[in-house]
This record gives structure tokens, C-alpha cells and sequence, in this order.
């Protein structure tokens, strides 16, 4: 920011709101109390103006941050019982995984080196017909979470089935979730129909809408694996309960193949003609729009997921996330279930996102580091339709946020934040995290999930599995 814009901002936010103690009779003024502070360190906010905070300070209370500036006018100000030193690190928001399949971590290295087909058809629908309990769900989760919280991720969207389930996992486990029930027309673990699906949305999302880390999503798998008037009856759910709506669009070039023979119109046109686009529409994947889809996807206003590993692992192909940057449809980033990645870090997606592109389109300014870190941050809250809540650290937004530590001999030297973030940083540089004003993770102990728990369970089921599939080079 010009430098005589941020004493004019500084000004304004001193009017707004006193950071000094000495009001203007020059009475010492009572510093505010709040719930939680945390003081020291670089903040990288990535507000609107991008601003970065050298010695910065946050102050945050039910849940939300109320100020943050310069950390000696914070101190000032406000006091709280509870205060976190970050001197000497780094603060950014809280990272955000635009796509998962949380409890498919107990599937992680089951059956990897496989086309999309193949994997799906052989080895996953079958290992999730003979495994998938409730049971399965909540350990996979627990371990899914546990994973998420270490690297950073606050904030995940997911769909799976027995999503009430991950929905209580999560709440417990203090992390924010954009959480899709599956609708899918072949028989599932815990619906066998889609009059049963339908019910277990509506139970589900009337139990928690309007919680403060859930928000539940009704989720038709993909417009190949789901009927036309069973997508439309998914519509009409979410006009009328306001829920989101978490889909897979254009994963595979087949798929694509597939829809204009059957449909006579690509799967983004063939959605827009039946009317199911919105801007409540969170569609993962988008590997192959056409021309003409992107600028459907942008003015509907859909969320679209990236998921660059994903896409690398399965042969899937390269999304034309350049382009469609560049028409300003709402991106962001996730990882995918971890049976297809094989993990739920969120670094390494966005150090592969700059990446990939750069040698996909022999141009190595097409994505940079600034940029990926934005599709991890404020542009994947656009793209789940919480940029109001979360993806900057901003006065009124949820309080999600990271303490990084900058002394790992993978960060020295730092010349420019957003490199060491994207190409340096480490999710086991990740520190302390908070979500919603509540630490979840501190000085890298996890303090809403029994690590030693989640990892012997989450192992209890590798035999049950292996058993249950014929797997290629397992042992
Ligand atoms: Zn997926």
C-alpha cells in the first residue's frame, strides 16, 4: 500500500476504533477485553490490498478478529486471558482444501498407478461396498482431520456418505467444513435409494444449518453418475434449504466424450440447460470445459476446485486454470480423496499448481506464488461461497489462522513471503492453528484429537481392507 494511504488508513481505524490509550482529553483509556491474542510476528492477510503486517498483532473474540495492525497498537488496546506469542514467525489464514473425500485416507496406497476408470470401477467402489460403515467414517475421518490440522487446512469441503457422521468428527474436532451428503443412483453404504438419500439430506442439514463450523451440502456425485431429475430434485433441495450443492464436473476427457454423445451437450452445458447452476454450486475437478463453459461457469457464478495432484495422479489431465483465471470464474484448490494424491496437504498442492502450469504452457509467469497461495486462501473461500467468513485475516471474519515457524532449514534465507510460503514452506512448519477463535493445535500438539487414538485405530482397518479387495503388488 502507498505509504500515504496507510497512515490514512491507520488514521481512520484509530477514529474507528482507539488503539491508543490516551483518549483525546488525554485520559488513559481501559484497554478492551477479548478472548484471544496473539501477538508478534509477519501477518500475511491476504486482504484486499494484500497487506503484510511486520510486527502485527491479532485480537480476536467470539470467535471473530476485531482488530489487527501493528502489533505494539493491539497490545495497547486490548487484553485477554488468554494471549499466543508469534514472535518471529509467520501468521497467515487458515489454509483451505476445496475438495475431499475425508475418511478415503484408510484408502490411501490401495490402489494407486491407474487410470480413473480402472481405479474407480475395480478397486474403489468395491473396497467402499465392503467396507464403508459408520464406524469407518468416523475413524477415517478422525485420521483425515488429524492430517489437516497439522499441515494447515481449517476449513475442508467433503463429500462422502455417513456425512452426519464426519459432520460430528469435525465439529468435535473444532475444524470448519463445507460437508456434502453423497447422492449417487446405485445402491451406497448408507442409502440404497434416492428417496433414502433425499431423506438423510434433509435430516442432515436441518440439523446443522446455522452451526458455526458446519455447513452441510447436499452432493450429486457427477452429472454421469447421477439422472437428470434426480440432479434437478438436488436443485430444488438446495433453493429451498439454501444448502450448498458439492459436484464433480468434467473430470475426464471420456467423460466429456461421453455426455456429448449421450446429452448432446458438454456436462457444464448439459447442467446449465437443466438449470442446475448456480452460484451455490461447488464443482470440483473442471479438467475439460469447453470454450463456451467457461464463460457458463463464470456467470453463474459456480465454484470451481482444482486438484492438481489428483488430476497428475489419475492422468486425468491439466485444468485450464490460466484461463479460466483469467474469465474470473471463482478457483480454488483441494487435494481430492487421499486414495487419489496420496494425502490431504495442501503445500504441496499449491506448490504443484505454480508449478504444473508453468510446464504445461511453457510460461513460467502464468501462475505465481502470490497467486497459488491466494487459490488456498481467499480465492478457495470464493469458491466455496464463504469469501465473507473466511480467507483473509480481516476485522469481522471467523478467526482462522496459522502460526508458521520461519526458523526450518528449508525457509533460510526469505526474500519474498509469498515464494518461501508456496515453494518453501513445509506442512510440518505449520505450528500453532486456530479455528473460530479456538486453538486446535499448539506448538504442533493437536489439542482437540488423541493423535496416539486416531493413528492405532486408523491402522486396525489396513487387514479388513486388504482382505476385502484383490489388490495389484500389495503385500
Ligand atoms: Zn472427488
Amino acid at each position: 500500500m502507498p505509504k500515504r494511504l496507510l497512515i490514512a488508513a491507520t488514521l481512520i481505524a484509530m477514529i474507528a476504533n482507539p488503539l491508543s490509550d490516551v483518549d483525546a482529553q488525554g485520559r488513559r483509556q481501559r484497554a478492551q477485553p477479548v478472548d484471544l491474542l496473539v501477538l508478534g510476528g509477519v501477518i500475511v492477510t491476504m486482504d484486499q490490498t494484500r497487506r503484510v503486517i511486520d510486527d502485527g498483532g491479532i485480537a480476536i473474540t467470539n470467535g471473530r478478529i476485531v482488530a489487527i495492525g501493528p502489533r505494539a497498537e493491539i497490545e495497547r488496546a486490548y487484553t485477554a486471558r488468554q494471549r499466543v506469542s508469534s514472535v518471529g514467525k509467520v501468521l497467515t489464514p487458515g489454509l483451505i482444501n476445496g475438495h475431499t473425500h475425508v475418511p478415503m485416507v484408510l484408502f490411501r496406497g490401495l490402489a494407486d498407478d491407474l487410470d480413473l476408470q480402472e481405479w474407480l470401477t475395480k478397486y474403489i467402489f468395491p473396497a467402499e461396498a465392503k467396507n464403508v460403515t459408520e464406524e469407518f467414517v468416523r475413524v477415517g475421518t478422525r485420521l483425515g482431520l488429524a492430517e489437516m490440522i497439522r499441515g494447515g487446512t481449517t476449513t475442508y469441503c467433503d463429500m462422502y456418505y455417513f456425512e452426519d457422521a464426519i459432520a460430528d468428527e469435525t465439529a468435535k474436532a473444532g475444524v470448519r467444513g463445507v460437508l456434502g451428503e453423497t447422492v449417487i443412483d446405485f445402491p451406497v453404504a448408507d442409502n440404497k435409494n434416492n428417496a433414502e438419500a433425499m431423506a438423510y439430506v434433509e435430516r442432515f442439514v436441518a440439523r446443522w444449518r446455522g452451526h458455526q463450523l458446519i455447513i452441510p451440502a447436499i452432493a450429486p456425485h457427477a452429472p454421469y453418475t447421477v439422472s437428470e431429475q434426480h440432479l434437478k430434485a438436488a436443485r430444488a433441495f438446495s433453493d429451498r434449504t439454501g444448502a450448498p450443492i458439492v459436484t464433480h464436473i468434467a473430470e475426464t476427457k471420456r467423460e466429456v466424450e461421453d455426455s456429448v454423445k449421450a446429452k448432446g451437450a458438454s456436462p457444464v452445458a448439459y447442467l446449465d440447460r437443466i438449470g442446475f447452476l448456480n452460484e451455490r454450486v461447488i464443482a470440483a475437478h473442471m479438467v475439460w470445459p469447453q470454450d463456451s463453459d467457461i464463460a457458463i461457469l463464470q456467470r453463474r457464478g459456480v465454484g470451481v476446485v482444482h486438484n492438481p495432484q489428483s488430476n497428475m495422479k489419475l492422468a486425468a489431465g491439466v485444468a485450464p486454470v490460466p484461463r479460466m483465471l483469467a474469465d474470473g470464474v471463482l478457483l480454488g484448490l483441494g487435494t481430492d480423496g487421499a486414495a487419489s494424491n496420496n494425502d490431504l496437504n495442501m503445500w504441496e498442492e499449491m506448490d504443484t499448481v505454480a508449478k504444473l502450469h508453468k510446464v504445461f504452457t511453457g510460461d513460467p509467469k502464468v501462475i505465481s506464488a502470490q497467486q497459488a497461495f491466494e487459490l488456498a486462501t481467499i480465492r478457495g473461500a470464493q469458491a466455496l461461497h464463504l469469501e465473507k467468513e473466511i480467507g483473509s485475516l480481516e476485522v469481522g471474519k471467523r478467526a482462522d489462522l496459522l502460526i508458521i515457524n520461519r526458523d526450518t532449514l528449508n525457509q533460510i534465507p526469505v526474500y519474498n513471503i509469498y515464494s518461501d510460503l508456496v515453494y518453501a514452506t513445509k506442512a510440518s512448519d505449520v505450528e500453532t492453528v486456530i479455528i473460530n477463535g479456538r486453538l486446535v493445535m499448539r506448538d504442533r500438539r493437536l489439542l482437540t484429537l488423541n493423535e496416539t487414538a486416531v493413528k492405532t485405530e486408523a491402522r486396525a482397518f489396513r487387514d479388513k481392507i486388504i482382505r476385502s479387495v484383490s489388490t495389484p503388488g500389495t503385500q
